[in-house]
């Protein structure tokens, strides 16, 4: 069967947490192709999984995940975002964010979402 395709992304304050995530779910991740956002795809690669890199968010990586969703290339998306932070590339997480909404493609902002959407879109 095709593997399905996964976004990865967490912002610095969340980074720590999707390593932890990803490597205490490893053997699922791995029935996935992943991508990420660069900073967090490197952090991914460093902890054992093989993760296509696109840009730093802030330099056009969500916007690049973006359009993978809007033309049915990924299937899921997991988005660990530091509510408690600025980012200067708000816009992009937003448009992430609503293009994930108007093609009904899962979208997980927090672990226990991001188990029940892994183990759900391999079902
Ligand atoms: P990064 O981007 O993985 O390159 O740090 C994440 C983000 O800030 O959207």
């Amino acid at each position: 069967m095709k593997k399905k395709h996964l976004a990865l992304i967490a912002h610095d304050g969340k980074k720590a947490l999707m390593v932890s995530f990803v490597r205490d779910n490893i053997e699922e991740f791995r029935k996935y192709k992943i991508s990420a956002t660069g900073n967090t795809g490197k952090l991914l690669q460093a902890a054992g999984l093989k993760v296509t890199c696109k840009l730093s968010g802030p330099l056009g990586g969500d916007a690049q995940i973006a359009a993978e969703v809007a033309t049915k290339k990924c299937h899921g998306v997991i988005f660990f975002r530091d509510p408690l932070g600025m980012h200067p590339h708000d816009p992009d997480i937003s448009m992430l964010m609503r293009i994930c909404d108007v093609h009904n493609v899962p979208l997980a902002t927090n672990p226990i979402s991001a188990e029940l959407l892994i183990r759900g879109l391999t079902e």
